[in-house]
Formats: structure tokens, sequence, C-alpha cells
């Protein structure tokens, strides 16, 4: 079997697509939508993601502002700074990146955005939505994978899926899409016991583990779906790795996501999509 490769840059692309004639609408109607993206300190990983987060804005037509704090800022001061874009008319969608400095707490920080601006999807209250699935903004990177697998036509209903990683940011999140669309779903973690086993039940597996190469051919059950949502550095430091062995995912899966160019695009793409969502309803409501 030679899997087919399940291109994440085509998905993005039609998504941004769909996206133009709604920040149109949104922009003709009132206003542009507006993102606000906060960036503490320095960090070089994240200074990548947020510009690219700021140029899609910029390419969508979304209105987008970067606010840089100092490394040292107290949690109080940063519960400020959000409390006034909670209060923004303007802005949509506020996206605090993570990781934050030790001295901050990243808890009440995340329970301070405003639900409906909460455009990451990380609000409690946004994850309770989704635990009932009631619409409300979704984790972008297992909304994304979601996106993916339909836009390929990739049936769920009734396969067994199997989703190894349980953060609070993929795992869980990708665990419960897939049970809203009826697959049977297994999460596995550190602690699983025969790991390989469970994984060579799945008719779809999403490895979301943070190790490079981990799942291996003995993963993987000949034909399954293979979402290989890690996005690890190589050893010099360039490059990125996922947690699939790329060779074994090729001559067993029926479909892939290869890294790069799989799950990576998905991820802003749908953030985009959350805060284009975000603008229309504050547009209609205010
Ligand atoms: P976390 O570190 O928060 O979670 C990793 C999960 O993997 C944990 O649940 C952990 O289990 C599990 N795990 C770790 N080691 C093992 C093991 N030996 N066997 C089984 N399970 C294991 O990572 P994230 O969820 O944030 O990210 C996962 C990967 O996805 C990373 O490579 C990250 O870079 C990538 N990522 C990619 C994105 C994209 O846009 N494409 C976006 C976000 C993440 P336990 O809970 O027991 O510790």
């Amino acid at each position: 079997m030679c899997a087919k490769i399940l291109d994440g840059k085509w998905v993005r692309e039609q998504i941004l697509s769909e996206l133009k004639p709604r920040v149109a609408a949104v922009t003709a109607k009132h206003r542009p939508p507006g993102l606000a993206v906060i960036l503490v300190g320095h960090d070089p990983a994240s200074e990548i993601y947020v510009r690219g987060k700021i140029k899609a804005c910029g390419e969508l037509g979304i209105y987008s502002e970067k606010i840089t704090p100092p490394e040292s800022i107290s949690t109080e001061e940063l519960l400020g700074i959000i409390e006034g874009l909670n209060q923004r008319g303007e802005i949509d969608g506020i996206l605090v990146q993570m990781p934050l400095p030790k001295q901050v707490d990243s808890r009440r920080i995340l329970l301070s955005v405003r639900p409906d601006k909460d455009v990451d999807g990380f609000h409690p209250v946004n994850v309770g939505s989704l635990v009932a699935n009631i619409p409300a903004p979704r984790a972008c990177t297992p909304a994304g994978i979601m996106e993916l697998l339909r836009r390929y036509e990739i049936p769920i209903s009734g396969k067994k899926a199997v989703v190894v990683g349980r953060s609070d940011i993929v795992g869980k999140p990708m665990a419960l899409l897939l049970l809203h669309q009826s697959a049977t779903v297994t999460i596995c973690h550190s602690k699983t016991a025969n790991l390989p086993d469970e994984c060579r039940r799945a008719d779809i597996l999403v490895a979301a583990i943070g190790r490079p190469n981990f799942v291996t051919r003995d993963f993987i059950q000949p034909g399954a779906v293979i979402i290989d949502v890690g996005q690890n550095r190589g050893a010099d430091g360039k490059g990125l790795i996922g947690d699939v062995e790329a060779v074994a995912a090729l001559e067993l899966a029926s479909a892939y996501t290869p890294v790069p160019g799989g799950v990576g695009p998905l991820t802003i793409a749908m953030l985009m999509s959350n805060t284009v969502q975000a603008a229309e309803l504050h547009v209609c409501s205010g």
C-alpha cells in the first residue's frame, strides 16, 4: 500500500478562500474582524507562531494588534491588559500565546478571556460547550483536523479512532470531536498498557505525543488513516519531525498527514475561522 497524502496546505487554502467573502461581508456591514495577540517576552518559537498569525490576518483583511509585554510582567498586569481587550468593541478575538513566564498564573489568564473572544477555544466555558456539542469556538488544531477529514471525505461514523495524547489543546478536544462524529474513540497516554496493540485497532490513528518517530510500524493497522500532529524539532534544532515514522505510515496507511505540510498549516487557518465567526456574532449582536 502507498498512503494517500493528506495535504494540509490545500485544505488551508480552501478554508482561507472561503473566509475572504465572510471577512468582506463583516467589514462592509460594520468593521473588519479584529484579533489581538499577546506575546509575552521573546521566546523564539512563540515569535514565529505569532508572526504567522499576524501575517494570516493581514492577508485576509482582519485587523490585528500585537501586544508585547515584557517577560517580567505580573499576573495582575496581564489580567489588566486582557480586561482592556475584553471591553474593546473592535476586538473580536484575544489570543494569549503560550507558554507564559513562570511567575504568571496561566490558569487565571485563561479564565479571564471573555468566552466569546476566546478564539483558541481553551476557556472552560467553551470546553463545556465542546463536551455538550454546542456551537462555540473549538481548539484550532483538532478543529483543523476535522476539516481535513471532512474535505478528504474520510468516513468517521462507526470507525475506531485512537487518539494518543490527552492534552487540553489537542488530545482531549480531538477525541470529543471524533466522538461527536460517531467514531468509537479510545484515548491513550503515557500510562496506557500495550500501546502498540491499542493503536493497531485504529481505523483512524491520531498521534499527538510530542516524541519524534514514536509511532512505528507495530502501531499501525494496514489501511488505517494516520494523522500526525507532532511538530518536533530535529537534533540540529532545525526541521520538523512528526510523531509517526513517515516510511511506516506511507507503506501501511491508506492516508497520512505528512510533517511538515499536514496538520501544521491547519491551525492558523482555524484561528482565522474562529476570529471571523466571533466577528460575525459580535456584528449581529452589536
Ligand atoms: P503535551 O506534551 O501537552 O501532551 C502530550 C501527550 O502525549 C500527553 O497526554 C502524554 O501523556 C502523551 N505521551 C507522552 N509520552 C507518551 C508515551 N511514551 N506514550 C504514550 N503517550 C505519551 O503535548 P501537546 O498535546 O501540546 O502536543 C503534542 C504534539 O503535537 C507536539 O509534538 C506538539 O508540538 C504538536 N502540536 C502541533 C500543533 C500543530 O499546529 N500542528 C499544535 C499543537 C501541538 P500523559 O498525559 O500521560 O503525560
